[in-house]
């Protein structure tokens, strides 16, 4: 038997996702990790770790993992698989792939395919509950804002690997500096920390201006929790992230007229609150007027979607090269 292994370094937790050629669950691991504070070599040393557990399980089950796919929370060189900038984890031109193979020690037959996690999530959605849409955008709700984009039928991923870097396209010039250095980022009106500053500010780690620091999985459900009772911060809140999401979500529909757009992350989680206001900002946005409004939904796969598209993206490579396996 084959299994492919899918890893994550998100800025607050780390995950690993294991299947078989079928796309079913073989194992999956999730823990709370500080990859701003523990820095890049003690984050993929952790990684390495768990990476390790769920292929000494594997081999134990006499199952031949033939690749790893990596999601990570930036852009990506694709000639080498290192992460050129992960702007929430403070990381510059970090070298994951060739690091996991020797923590690890690899076989080279033994695939390492390093991501941008927004890419391995669209990759996930699209072949996810039946959605083929030729021209998909996918839009985390994360601490930071990325997008990977599908336009006709492939991943756009540009000359280097870097398109879809939607969370630093300028939406407020007067606005706040962003995690990049720059002013009025997408990311800083509707990344995580911005929505429990504006709908659950007691929730922020260091007052209303602190960076979040719990699990983002943990802040989105109970984000949900309070619109749901009814708070007024929350939903006050979460209708003025909409609003700015729908200011975002106008750059790809003028842009590249997408069928679908998925929302990711904690955006999934309360879609029912953002999703009036931003559309309500994308009809007034959209140059061809409605026709070009994408339907826009929430992921279906939730916080795991980038932890499943690295796996799949390894199934992918077995399918494209049998000898993999
Ligand atoms: C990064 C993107 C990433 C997104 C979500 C942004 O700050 O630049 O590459 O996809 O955060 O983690
Ligand atoms: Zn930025």
């Amino acid at each position: 038997a084959v299994a492919a292994l899918g890893l994550e370094i998100n800025s607050r937790y780390l995950a690993a996702w294991s299947t078989d050629l079928a796309g079913r669950t073989l194992s999956e691991r999730r823990v709370v990790h500080d990859a701003t504070r523990e820095g890049a070599e003690r984050t993929i040393r952790a990684l390495a770790a768990i990476a390790a557990e769920l292929l000494g399980e594997a081999r134990a089950a006499g199952v031949h993992t033939a690749g790893i796919g990596v999601a990570v929370p930036g852009p990506v060189d694709a000639a080498d698989g290192s992460v050129r900038a992960a702007p929430n984890l403070g990381w510059r031109d970090v070298p994951v792939a060739r690091l996991l193979r020797e923590l690890l020690g690899l076989a080279d037959e033994v695939a390492v395919v390093v991501d941008n996690e927004a890419n391995l999530a669209a990759l996930a959605e699209r072949g996810h509950a039946g959605s083929r849409a030729a021209d998909l955008v996918y839009v985390t709700g994360e601490t930071g804002i990325g997008a990977g984009i599908v336009a006709d039928g492939g991943l756009l991923r540009g000359a280097g690997g870097f398109s879809g870097e939607l969370g630093h396209l300028q939406v407020d010039p007067a606005g706040e500096r962003c995690a990049c250095g720059r002013i009025g980022c997408l990311e800083t009106k509707v990344g995580l920390t911005a929505a429990i500053r504006t709908a659950a500010p007691d929730l922020a780690a260091d007052g209303a201006a602190g960076a979040v620091t719990r699990d983002p999985q943990e802040l989105a459900g109970e984000l949900l929790r309070r619109a749901a009772e009814g708070d007024p911060r929350a939903l006050g809140g979460l209708d003025e992230i909409g609003r700015w999401l729908g200011i975002g979500l106008a750059i790809p529909v003028n842009l590249l007229n997408p069928e679908v757009i998925v929302l990711g992350g904690y955006f999934a989680t309360v879609a029912p609150y953002l999703l009036p206001a931003a559309m309500r900002e994308l009809r007034e946005r959209a140059v061809a007027g409605d026709p070009a409004v994408s339907r826009v939904t929430g992921s279906a796969l939730g916080f795991t979607a980038a932890v499943r598209g690295a796996a799949g993206v390894i199934v992918e490579e077995v399918f494209a090269d049998p000898a993999r396996a």
